[in-house]
Order: C-alpha cells, then structure tokens, then sequence
C-alpha cells in the first residue's frame, strides 16, 4: 500500500519488508554484544538507556556494571541517599540524569510497589521518562511492538523514506513513530530496536556514513538523491590537511592509523616487530598509505592484513606530523569499529588490549605522545 502524499514519507509494504530483513541479517553478522542486551529486566534496561542519554556506549559500559554492583534493584536505588549514587555517578557527567534516575526510583516503588508498568503513559508519568525511554524500556524489556525511536533512528528513517531533503527532527513524533511502528517485525521489536541502534552507530551515523559499503543503500531515498547532509559528510572527509615543508633528504611517510576500542572500552595496541622502524615500541595497528590509495581504503587494507578484520572507519580524528632524524611522519588517527572478524596476530606480531587511563605506561614512538595523553584522560582534544 503506498502512503499517502500528505504523510512526509513514502514506505510502500514491499519496500518496509526488504528493508527490515536486510536490516535484520545485516544485525545477525554484527550485533554489538552490550551488556544491557543481556537482560530483559526493566530497570537494568531504564538504568542503561538514561546513563547512555548524550554519553558514548563505551564510556558507559563499565558505569553501567559498577551501578549495578551497588544498586542491584529498583528498591536498593530507591533506598539509596543522593551522595551515594552521585558516588557511583560521578565522572559520567550530566548530574541531572543521576538525581532524576533517584526520583523515578523512589516513584517507582511509592507508586508502583518496585515493578515497572507496562504502558507508555503509565510510564511516561514517571519523573524523567519521556516518549523514548518509555518505548525503549518496553520495546527491550517486554518486546512490545511500541517504536522507540532517538536520534539515530529517525536520522535512518528519514534517510530511507523521507520524500524531501532530510527532514529534520523537529518532524520527531507523530507520522514518523507510524511509520517506525510499521517497520517492527512481529515478536521483534528488542532485536529490531538494537538493530536499528547498531546500525546507527556503525554505519549510518549522523557524519560519513558508510553509504557505499551499506545493505540498504538501494531502498534509501537520501542515497538516490545524494542528500546535502551525505554529500557534506563526505567533503569533510576528503578534507586534506598540508604536511609541513620537508627538510631535504628526509622522506615522507603517511600512516594511517585505527583506534578501535572494545565493549569495555579498551584500545586495542600491536607491537612494533624486531626489524622494524622503532621495533620493539607500542602503536596502534595501521600502516603506511600507498601511492594512489584512499586513506579509508589503506586503512581497511592494513587491517585485514595486519589483523584479519573488516572495519568501519569513521570520519578522521585527528592529524599530527612529527619530524624524525630521517623521516618526517604524517599521522591520520581514524576512530574505527570492528565489523567482522576478531583481531588476530596475522603477522606474529604481539596485540594488547589497554584501558584508556594504562596507555601511557606504555612505550610508545613520540608521535603519538599527544595522542596517547588525550586518549588516557589526562587531556581533551576536540576532534
Ligand atoms: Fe544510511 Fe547511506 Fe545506508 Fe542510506 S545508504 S541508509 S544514508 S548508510
């Protein structure tokens, strides 16, 4: 059935079904394995989505455990003094949502004897519940058919469906929860909810997103328009950044280079082999860009090589040159997500899995000092 033109979308049935099954074998090969997708308890689920409201899932996850650890229950939150969860809150920022992660607490044992409704409104009268968290908690804890739609998963519906140049989240609610509604497939609303979640932040993120290498590139309308909004994203990523002038007889070498954490939040680091250029030193995997070859491209190349996984690579995060007695060093750092595969030490090469605040205990070659001190915390770069 094809909507109707007033509705600031197009989503005929054959089209919502192609792109739900590719959606879901696409989730299949590359669900993210979070802890709160091992639970379908609704306060562990509550306590998950408001600890991830404007923080990145890695930061969150170990948070996320040691909340747990202490408040194992809606009624030992309840219990709790304010200093106590600010303890076990503190460093994730936005205070805010730890004092109104009490408050529904308590509301939800005063009103509701410890257990949590099972209907948007009852829900969404809770202190600090709003349309999306009270779908996300039904959709996760109970499967119901309900949307629960962030910002990542309207950016993708108006990707996919919108009838005009992304349409943007003023237009949240209403005709697009229809049509987010639609989209769930019977008994699937948790796994399609993660899916949508995972492919947001995998692939088609709110910058560069993977439009090339994306399962729904041929169903997505922005794609066929080629939306302003992608078409920026790419420009800011073929961005070039001038090396600085390079004294004679010294070559130049461009690297670039994967930062890749895993779901507790450690990077991953290899280490230089005996032979090589500063042997025996700690990086991060990437490797040497060739003549002609795109950056993503070379990195994608080094990985599969070095580590045998396909990757994700988001836009660049930063670029540093640094000047060595033979050789000046251009230094692309690209934040990465893993796709396919588990790292593997291809070349023998030893592979270490590092907490953020640990990296600078270990030797590292000096252009990537600046790097490491952002990445442990103990300085902040803008991207
Ligand atoms: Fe998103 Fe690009 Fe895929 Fe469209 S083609 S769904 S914009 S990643």
């Amino acid at each position: 059935m094809q909507a109707s033109s007033s509705r600031p979308w197009t989503a005929p049935d054959d089209k919502v079904d192609a792109v739900v099954a590719h959606l879901m074998d696409w989730f299949r090969e590359n669900r993210r394995d979070l802890p709160w997708r091992n639970t379908q308890d609704p306060y562990r689920i509550w306590v998950s989505e408001i600890m991830l409201q404007q923080t990145q899932v890695d930061r969150v996850v170990d948070y996320y455990r040691r909340f747990l650890e202490r408040f194992p229950t809606v009624r030992d939150l309840a219990a709790a003094e304010w200093e106590e969860v600010l303890d076990s809150w503190r460093g994730l920022g936005y205070y805010n949502r730890g004092r109104k992660l009490l408050e529904t607490a308590r509301a939800v044992v005063r009103n509701h004897d410890g257990v949590f409704p099972r209907s948007v409104e009852d829900l969404k009268a809770l202190p600090g519940i709003g349309p999306y968290t009270a779908g996300a908690i039904l959709s996760f804890a109970f499967n119901e058919p309900v949307p629960a739609l962030d910002t990542n998963g309207y950016r993708i519906l108006y990707r996919l469906f919108s009838t005009q140049p992304l349409e943007r989240p003023k237009q949240r609610g209403g005709r697009w929860d229809d049509l987010g509604r639609r989209l769930i497939p019977e008994g699937r609303s948790r796994g399609f909810h993660s899916a949508l979640m995972d492919f947001g932040s995998l692939v088609c993120t709110s910058r560069a997103p993977l439009c090339e290498s994306c399962v729904l590139q041929s169903y997505c309308n922005a794609y066929e328009r080629r939306d302003p909004d992608l078409d920026a994203s790419a420009t800011r990523r073929t961005k070039t950044v001038s090396p600085p002038p390079i004294p004679e007889g010294k070559d130049y070498v461009e690297v670039a280079i994967a930062i890749i954490r895993d779901t507790h939040g450690k990077i991953l680091l290899s280490r230089r082999q005996p032979g090589k250029h500063l042997e025996g030193k700690w990086e991060f995997p990437g490797g040497k860009r060739e003549p002609g070859e795109s950056w993503r491209a070379c990195l994608k190349r080094e990985l599969m090589e070095e580590l045998g996984v396909e990757i994700a690579v988001r836009p660049v995060w930063k670029v540093i040159h640094h000047e060595y007695e033979d050789r000046v060093v251009g230094l692309r750092f690209y934040r990465c997500s893993l796709l396919q595969g588990t790292p593997t030490a291809c070349e023998d090469q030893e592979l270490r899995w590092v907490e953020p605040k640990l990296l600078t205990e270990y030797d590292f070659p000096k252009a990537n000092e600046e790097i490491v001190t952002a990445l442990s915390g103990h300085k902040t770069l803008q991207p």
